[in-house]
């Protein structure tokens, strides 16, 4: 499903049909059914749940999207280059563009970006 809020951002950032084709094509395949970073945490998210494995309550957010592990930068060799692409639930994936905006992980944050911070709100259960 298109969403309608992002897309002209996303079509100035180069994000166009191919893309969209290129995306379901990949989010199809077999291997590509979870959030990789969710995974990699020991929780299979369909894009069903959020990233702390709590149920994901907003319906625009049930979903997963292809994320660049090296931001693009507008490179296309990158941008089009399948190993460097991840599935992504969108709690991660709105981690990974904040990253890419900065220009950096933060300090202070796993590569998750969850803060290591034991006090921090997130990190009590
Ligand atoms: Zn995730």
């Amino acid at each position: 499903m298109a969403k309608p809020e992002s897309r002209s951002s996303a079509r100035q950032r180069g994000y166009d049909t191919r893309w969209e084709k290129a995306r379901k094509a990949f989010l199809a395949k077999p291997e590509n059914q979870f959030c990789e970073r969710c995974n990699a945490a020991g929780l299979l998210n369909v894009g069903n749940l959020r990233m702390d494995g709590s149920a994901q309550t907003n319906p625009r957010r049930i979903h997963l999207v292809v994320n660049h592990r090296i931001p693009h930068k507008g490179d296309q060799r990158l941008f089009w280059d399948r190993s460097n692409w991840e599935v992504a639930c969108p709690d991660h994936h709105d981690i990974r563009i904040q990253q890419e905006e900065r220009g950096k992980i933060r300090s202070g944050t796993d590569i998750n970006g969850r803060p290591l911070d034991p006090n921090h709100p997130w990190n009590k259960a």
